[in-house]
């Protein structure tokens, strides 16, 4: 499974040159899975396909995965999420586009248990 990602315009991130189409290294957090450890959520490492899991998991290993590596940005591959994270500017990258554009823009019906992302 080749897992790509286009972040939408604007963003003031540079690091956009380190987000390349992947495969993921494992079917979820790798390092979790390798010590008998369960995680939250999983992201995913898009310069080199490093799957780790998220800041809410105990373990946080796609931080620290970028603390070791230097790559800068990770995206969500939970179900319906296509949003990424830089970790170096410490922000929010929106996908160009929806995959299910269930709403048409600016109709403006807010998400009920808005959900919050976070890295
Ligand atoms: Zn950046
Ligand atoms: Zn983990
Ligand atoms: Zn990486």
């Amino acid at each position: 499974m080749l897992v790509t990602f286009e972040p939408g315009q604007p963003s003031r991130c540079t690091h956009l040159d380190a987000i390349k189409p992947v495969t993921p290294s494992a079917p979820g957090c790798g390092d979790c899975l390798s010590i008998g450890m369960v995680w939250v959520h999983l992201r995913i490492c898009m310069t080199c396909g490093h799957a780790g899991c998220c800041d809410r998991s105990r373990n946080r290993h796609a931080r620290a995965h970028h603390e070791r590596s230097g790559h800068p940005v990770v995206r969500s591959i939970e179900p319906g999420e296509t949003w990424g994270w830089c970790y170096l500017d410490d922000q929010l990258l929106p996908p160009a586009k929806q995959t299910h554009p269930s709403t048409p823009p600016g109709s403006g019906t807010p998400d009920k248990g808005k959900k919050t992302c976070s890295p």
